[in-house]
């Protein structure tokens, strides 16, 4: 959906039709302009010539998962995925671009390059796509949304800041701060302007080694931002916001899961509003997972030193739809 054009057709009509409109569109959610009775009919067959807001989309059903592909205007293709938690509770996993510049060694999505950022409404239509597809097959709700797609939300800011401030919208999707998160490699000036635009949405970082030697291989950004810079940013983070942040470290065999660096990583994590999620390597080609016994015991590390920690087994393996496996194939 292009959010421009539709709040350029809405200029010329009365003030009350933008939220009508936003009310058919993230509370009702129609997928054709005809449905929004509360709209004139002229205006509707407007609406649908100019910002049609059908989409050209595949679902691929897993286990514990549910992963859409969504077409884009320009041939390519972007993947979100819904997650189903044991609990009830359903996670939408949004993408902010197409690829990644940041090539980040354990990742399928920075192995395709940067190709494209999403606008707002790409962004927007994915949450859209999901939640329309659980209401017609009567699996309830998106109860929160996590920018843990595909590329890096904070290298697309204003798009992603648009479709935050959307989703929230009481007249539009009406999703509390609370129930978002945006995780980020670590782009440390866009981290200091996303604490004070969006306090409240939950900040995840990732981490995934405890040196800046380390950290450097695996994730080129690093030389740019170091961990002392990183840190400091957060710090200022949580004293500004006095959230908690959560630091997200994969696994890798023999290449960040040694005793030695659990207890340096156990060193780092341990402040007040840290918390360290522990996530399972989805293989992507380069590396291995690591042994389950050796991620158990670094795990134990370093809740035996105090350290808030948890463990993220990532669902949609089934489907390529892991974190870290989402590289948009085209459409068949
Ligand atoms: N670009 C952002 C957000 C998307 S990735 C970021 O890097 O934070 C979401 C999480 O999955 C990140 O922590 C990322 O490092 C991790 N990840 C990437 N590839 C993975 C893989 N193959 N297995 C497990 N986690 C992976
Ligand atoms: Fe980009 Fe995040 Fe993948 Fe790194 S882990 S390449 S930042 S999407």
């Amino acid at each position: 959906m292009d959010i421009v054009k539709l709040l350029q057709v809405l200029a010329g009509e009365p003030q009350f039709r933008i939220k009508q409109a936003k009310q058919a569109l993230g509370r009702d959610l129609i997928d054709d302009w005809q449905e929004a009775k509360t709209l004139p009919e002229p205006l509707r067959r407007r609406l649908n010539q100019e910002c049609p807001i059908a989409l050209d989309s595949s679902f691929f059903v897993g286990r514990d998962s549910l992963k859409a592909r969504l077409r884009l205007a320009d041939g390519l293709s972007v993947e979100t995925v819904l997650i189903k938690h044991r609990d009830g509770r359903q996670t939408a996993c949004l993408s902010s671009q197409v690829g990644c510049a940041l090539g980040c060694a354990f990742c399928a999505t920075g192995g395709l390059g940067f190709k494209i950022n999403l606008t707002a409404g790409e962004i927007l239509d994915q949450a859209l796509l999901l939640a329309r597809h659980l209401k017609k097959t009567r699996q309830g709700k998106i109860s929160q949304v996590v920018l843990m797609g595909m590329g890096e939300p904070l290298l697309n800011y204003e798009a992603v800041k648009t479709a935050l401030k959307w989703l929230n919208d009481k007249d539009m999707f009406g999703l509390g701060w609370r129930h978002m998160s945006l995780s980020t490699a670590g782009i440390v000036p866009a981290i200091k302007t996303f604490s004070k635009d969006f306090p409240q949405v939950n900040l995840a970082v990732s981490l995934h080694a405890p040196t800046d030697e380390l950290r450097s291989q695996l994730m080129p950004i690093n030389r740019r931002y170091n961990l002392q810079q990183l840190f400091k940013v957060v710090d200022a983070h949580i004293k500004a916001t006095s959230r908690q942040v959560m630091f997200e470290y994969t696994l890798l065999k023999g290449v960040n899961d040694s005793p030695a660096q659990a207890r340096a990583l156990a060193k780092l994590m341990d402040k007040p509003l840290y918390v360290l999620n522990l996530i399972y390597y989805n293989p992507t080609g380069a590396f291995h997972p690591s042994e389950r016994q050796v991620f158990d015991d670094f795990y134990l590390t370093l809740k035996k030193a105090g350290i808030k920690v948890t463990k993220r087994f990532s669902p949609g393996q089934d489907i390529a739809a892991a974190c870290g496996q989402l590289i948009g194939r085209p459409f068949a």
